[in-house]
């Protein structure tokens, strides 16, 4: 019995793992940079103050030229571009 809970608590974690593994890789080939939609700042995406962005204040965007353009300013700490 302690052998089945075993097994089946691995497999949820190594299941847990990959899903992790996943999601960090999509977020890291899906765009450049990130912004709150309750801030005026845009990040790169692997700033200290994207992971703080709650998910359903996150956007992601390509462009740093039409963050600007849409009144953005780029974050003091991670410094992205005002033009690609
Ligand atoms: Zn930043």
């Amino acid at each position: 019995m302690d052998g089945f809970l075993g097994r089946v608590g691995v497999r949820r974690f190594l299941v847990s793992l990959a899903l992790i593994l996943a999601t960090t890789l999509a977020l890291a080939a899906d765009a450049k940079y990130v912004r709150s939609a309750k801030s005026n700042k845009f990040h790169y995406q692997a700033c200290t103050w994207s992971t703080r962005i709650t998910p359903t204040n996150l956007v992601r965007f390509e462009s740093a030229k039409e963050a600007r353009a849409a009144g953005y300013v780029p974050c003091k700490v991670c410094k992205p571009p005002a033009q690609d």
